[in-house]
């Protein structure tokens, strides 16, 4: 494998196999698929392969291969851990944008046979078209490709009630490192027939082969929607009040968002984020509750779950959205967020998941932890409480130097990773591995567990050609200082 160019030959094999409109070497049309969302990697790819159907990835893989190339599956490109971006000029991106076919949608079974090009979007409108509802959902779903979901495994809004992306396949077709295809579009719901190769691609980054389209399940839509937004004097009760709304409820919890006070004021730094109703409180609880049943109380299951709190000083103030249009406007407040932190400065990011139930306890830890580094440094913690997964973010102290903090990366991601171990959490909740978390992830993980993934990688790609360099089974070895048994102590 050559890393400093595509191996001679390979740009007109692939022309001739897929035409001029299926392959892209002119630096213009690259860039897009070389620029990474968070602008931590540059894809060095000269070569960017855009196959029109299943048969096309798969010759392409072959032919890559055959000049010894190796390939990076891209989807939307809207990934955070450069799992997308190609670290030498000698890899080929292989793009599954063209892949745009719904090729089955069955209402009766819930069922929605989908290429891997399709955005989230258009799957959860063709899904309500039919009367049916997709459950997944991210705040990049009007750009991020289905395969590119399932690739990460993406959790979002709605995995408290509905599970990750995982929890919706019910079949995949992948092209596999030699070229073959394996097809499992069937959608059964039950099959104990053998391992479950599927759930090895899910959540696999692309490192064991390449998601070409899916079965996925679609559910009733809901009928009764409310969004709530809470104001909490500490972060203690936040928990309780989601079980409280989930016990209240019948389990109708879709969503359930925690936002520090910092983190609200930094999503109104956009122009269009409305103002906080509730200003004063040190952290806010965003509950959404959904059902599909249309007579559902869910006002009543609300105040019965708010009201013990109120009179324990556990809630500050509540606001129930009367509107969709006032649900939207609380949601903002939530999805400005990363945008805003954005403006805020420069960030370090990290995407960590814990028992939910430790949360309380961990958050002051890990803050303490960042804050020892740097006492001026802005966290700026929001997410999905309810799943135990938050993003731990830190902004550049207000008018320090950029580059300077953002050098400090390793001792930030230290400071947070080594409290992350203490409570046995995640280092790489929902984002997945990708560059950006393989020495973290090869830091903490169980060495056992790891090695298992290198003999899976090794059985499924011998070659090392799917996504060299990245994910797990690409990770080092566990250091010394970090080996410290199964504490899990606090
Ligand atoms: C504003 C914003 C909000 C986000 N919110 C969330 C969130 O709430 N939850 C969450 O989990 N993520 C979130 N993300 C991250 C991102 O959107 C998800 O990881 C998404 O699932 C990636 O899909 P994609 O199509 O863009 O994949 P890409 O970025 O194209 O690829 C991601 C990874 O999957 C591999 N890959 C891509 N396509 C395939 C394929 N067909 N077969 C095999 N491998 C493939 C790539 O090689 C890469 O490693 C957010 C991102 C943004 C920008």
């Amino acid at each position: 494998m050559s890393d400093t160019q595509p191996p001679p030959g390979l740009d007109q094999a692939l022309r001739e196999r897929l035409g001029d409109d299926g392959v892209v070497t002119e630096p213009a049309r690259l860039a897009p698929y070389m620029a990474e969302r968070r602008g931590l990697y540059t894809g060095q790819g000269r070569l960017v392969v855009r196959p029109a159907d299943t048969d096309g990835v798969a010759a392409a893989v072959r032919l890559c291969r055959d000049h010894g190339a190796a390939v990076v599956a891209q989807s939307g490109n809207t990934g955070t851990v450069g799992g997308g971006s190609p670290r030498h000029a000698g890899e080929v991106v292989i793009s599954l944008e063209r892949l745009q076919r719904i090729r089955r949608l069955d209402a009766e079974e819930g069922l929605l046979v989908a290429e891997a090009g399709c955005t989230l979007a258009e799957l959860q409108a063709a899904a309500e078209r039919a009367g049916r509802f997709l459950p997944l959902s991210l705040a990049s779903e009007a750009e991020c490709r289905i395969g590119g979901n399932l690739a990460t495994n993406a959790g979002g809004l709605n995995a408290l009630r509905y599970g990750n992306a995982r929890a919706q396949a019910l079949g995949l077709e992948v092209v596999l490192a030699d070229g073959r295809i394996w097809r499992d579009l069937q959608g059964l719901r039950k099959d104990n027939s053998g391992y479950d190769l599927r759930d090895l691609f899910i959540g696999a980054g692309g490192e064991l082969g390449i998601i070409t389209a899916a079965t996925l399940r679609l559910l009733p839509p809901p009928r009764s929607r409310r969004v709530a937004l809470l104001a909490l004097p500490a972060l203690g009760p936040a928990l309780p009040l989601v079980r409280a709304a989930q016990a209240e409820s019948g389990d109708a919890v879709v969503a359930a968002e925690l936002m520090s006070a910092e983190a609200v004021a930094m999503g109104q730094l956009l122009d269009d984020t409305p103002a906080n109703p509730l200003p004063g409180s040190p952290w806010y609880l965003l509950l959404e509750l959904a059902t599909s049943d249309p007579r559902a109380e869910l006002d009543e299951a609300l105040s019965a779950a708010l009201a013990p709190a109120q009179e324990a000083g556990q809630l500050d103030d509540a606001r129930l959205a009367p509107t969709e249009a006032a649900a939207a406007r609380l949601w903002r407040l939530r999805t400005a967020i990363p945008d805003g932190q954005k403006r805020a400065g420069a960030s370090i990011k990290h995407d960590i998941a814990v028992l939910p139930s430790d949360i309380a306890a961990f958050v002051p830890r890990a803050l303490a932890a960042v804050q020892a580094v740097d006492p001026d440094v802005q966290p700026c913690v929001f997410g999905h409480v309810g799943d135990g997964n938050l993003h731990l973010n830190l902004t550049q102290p207000a008018g320090a130097d950029a580059e300077a903090f953002l050098a400090q990366r390793a001792v930030y991601n230290r400071a947070v990773h080594d409290e992350v171990h203490r409570f046995a959490g995640s280092v790489a909740a929902e984002h997945g591995v990708g560059q950006l978390k393989r020495d973290e992830v090869g830091s903490y993980a169980d060495p056992l567990g790891l090695e298992l993934m290198q003999h899976i990688k090794q059985a499924l790609d011998p070659e090392g050609l799917l996504n060299p360099g990245k994910g797990p089974a690409a990770a080092g070895p566990r250091p010394a200082d970090r080996d410290r048994g199964d504490d899990t102590s606090c």
